[in-house]
C-alpha cells in the first residue's frame, strides 16, 4: 500500500507545517517573515486567465486557520475547512475506515463535481462578465 503511506506522509508534512505556521505566526518577528514567504506564492493559472483557481485563496485560509480564525477562512476559501478536515482525517488512526466509507459512497467524485461547480458559479461566471 505505497500510495496510502504517500498520503499520510503528505498530510501529515502540511499538518506540521501549518502547526508550525500557527505557533510561529504568534510570535511577530517570526510572523513577518512568514507574510514575506507568502508574498512570492502566486497561482499560475489565475496569473495566466485572470481567473482565481479552485485553490486560490487556500494558503490565506490556512493561515487564517492558524489562528482560529474560521469566517475568514471560509471567506478566503470555503475548502479549506473541508481540506484541514481530510489532511487531519489521513493522520488519525480512523484514516483507513474513512478512506474505505469514502470510495463506497464516491465522497471524492461528489465532492469534487461540488468544487468544480461552486467555482463555476462563483469565480468563473464573476469573472467572465467583468
Ligand atoms: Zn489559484
Amino acid at each position: 500500500m505505497q500510495p496510502k503511506r504517500s498520503v499520510q506522509t503528505f498530510s501529515a508534512v502540511i499538518m506540521s507545517g501549518w502547526i508550525v505556521v500557527g505557533i510561529g505566526i504568534q510570535i511577530n518577528f517570526v510572523k513577518s517573515v512568514i507574510l514575506r514567504i507568502f508574498e512570492f506564492v502566486f497561482c499560475p493559472f489565475h496569473e495566466i486567465t485572470g481567473i482565481p483557481c479552485p485553490g486560490c485563496g487556500m494558503t490565506r485560509a490556512f493561515l487564517a486557520l492558524s489562528q482560529f480564525r474560521i469566517k475568514e477562512a471560509i471567506q478566503y476559501n470555503p475548502f479549506s475547512i473541508l481540506l484541514f478536515g481530510l489532511l487531519l482525517c489521513q493522520i488519525t488512526p480512523w484514516s483507513k475506515k474513512v478512506e474505505i466509507l469514502f470510495r463506497k459512497y464516491s465522497v471524492y467524485e461528489i465532492l469534487l463535481g461540488v468544487v468544480l461547480t461552486w467555482w463555476v458559479i462563483w469565480r468563473v461566471i464573476p469573472c467572465l462578465s467583468r
